[in-house]
């Protein structure tokens, strides 16, 4: 386990940082505020395949291993002030350019993983809808069989990226009876075979545009299948695994971001003659929350560790999304009030971050359902 950065992981971390700090942080505020996602900022994130971390060099990838992506992502977390454009990459990577690399064809990963990795396309992950909400596989997005494929309709919600996306990974029954246990499938669309909605308006993450993805009698060919029929339902959950640790470490960056500007605040801010640190209150819950990020790492570590040497990790994925996604909301939350009203006015790093943390516990599963998996393994 990566206990202590080596030499490399070093420089590929001050690679992701200085990167972020030069080309991707400015705007942010005006971007934020009209919830604008910038397709330019996408391709020079690209040019260094953030997209395509973990995906294989000969794939256009940057041939990372996991635990090293995992590195790269906290570092890009820490780095980018843009939160919502770290979100974005990470659904595409995590949910859509993995399951591609780790289930497609070749001839579906030679065509689709060097235009996803390099910034020229954006991809979407579609499972949930309205219905099913949390259980994703009591879906009733449905396919039936045409002469050389299927035909699927059904509305997928919620969708990270949809409203610019040119690709889909999408989840449909092909087999009700079956279900989960073999009846799910993964199919790899383009633009042409679904219609996305205009951008859904949110409260935080806003230059991350969600969209949701609708399927008329649209007839897919055979060779949209990723893997086989009924292989869904696994790559669903592999894919929910690798974005949880994935989705953690950007959070964990983030929050340690949040913790040394705020660090710089309380040293600055004098109430009669006093540095608020002075305050034992203030200064409690900032060692509380570098404790915690600690353990956050650890946990993400651990899962990083055991998928990248293909041993069991789900639950460790659901203890690390649990406990980083409850300790981004609860922490970014703590530290708004040290800063008092200065937190609270528009477009402060923290009063973004603040409305952006609010959804981790949501996305990638709820708290609940992370807790549901926990409680099933003891
Ligand atoms: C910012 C954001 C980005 C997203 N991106 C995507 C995306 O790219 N693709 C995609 O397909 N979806 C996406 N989603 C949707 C997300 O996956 C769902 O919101 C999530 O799965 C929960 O579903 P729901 O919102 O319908 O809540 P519901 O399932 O209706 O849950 C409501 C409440 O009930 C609780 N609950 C439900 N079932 C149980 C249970 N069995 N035990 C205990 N408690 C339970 C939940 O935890 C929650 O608190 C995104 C959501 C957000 C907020």
């Amino acid at each position: 386990m990566t206990y202590i950065l080596n030499k490399q992981q070093i420089a590929l971390r001050n690679e992701i940082i200085d990167f972020s700090h030069s080309e991707l942080n400015e705007g942010v505020e005006d971007r934020d505020r009209n919830e604008t996602f910038d397709r330019a900022l996408w391709k020079k994130c690209g040019d260094l395949k953030l997209q395509g971390l973990c995906i294989p060099e000969e794939y256009g990838g940057k041939g990372l291993g996991f635990e090293n992506m995992v590195i790269a992502l906290e570092a890009l977390g820490y780095g980018c002030t843009d939160n919502g454009l770290s979100f974005s990459i990470g659904a595409h990577l995590l949910a859509c350019t993995i399951p591609i690399w780790k289930y497609g064809s070749e001839i579906q990963k030679r065509e689709y993983l060097p235009i996803l990795c390099d910034g020229s396309w954006i991809a979407t992950n579609a499972i949930t809808e309205r219905k099913s909400g949390s259980d994703v596989f009591k879906m009733s997005t449905i396919t039936s069989k045409a002469k050389n494929g299927y035909i699927l309709n059904g509305e997928k919600c919620y969708c990270t990226n949809a409203p610019v996306a040119d690709l889909a990974v999408v989840y449909a029954m092909t087999n009700e009876q079956k279900g989960a246990l073999g009846g799910v499938s993964g199919f790899v669309l383009e633009k042409k075979y679904f219609e996305a909605s205009e951008k859904i308006e949110k409260m935080g993450l806003r230059t991350a545009l969600m969209g949701n993805v609708t399927f008329k009698n649209t007839e897919i060919p055979n060779s949209k299948l990723i893997g086989k029929e009924g292989g869904g339902t696994v790559q669903f959950t592999k894919s929910m695994m690798w974005e949880r640790v994935g989705l953690s470490a950007i959070h964990i960056g983030t929050l340690q971001r949040l913790l040394d500007e705020v660090v710089v605040f309380v040293k600055e801010r004098k109430i009669a003659n006093q540095s608020i640190i002075n305050h034992q209150s203030i200064g409690h819950k900032l060692a509380d929350i570098k404790t915690k990020i600690e353990a956050g790492k650890l946990l993400i570590a651990k899962a990083a560790f055991l998928i990248e040497n293909n041993l069991k990790a789900n639950i460790a994925a659901s203890m690390a999304k649990l406990y980083v996604s409850e300790l981004y909301k609860n922490a970014s939350s703590n530290i708004l009030q040290i800063y008092g009203a200065s937190g609270y006015i528009k477009n402060k790093d923290i009063a973004r971050s603040f409305r952006d943390a609010a959804a981790s516990t949501l996305y990638s599963g709820t708290s609940e359902i992370q807790k549901n998996l926990i409680l099933r393994s003891l």
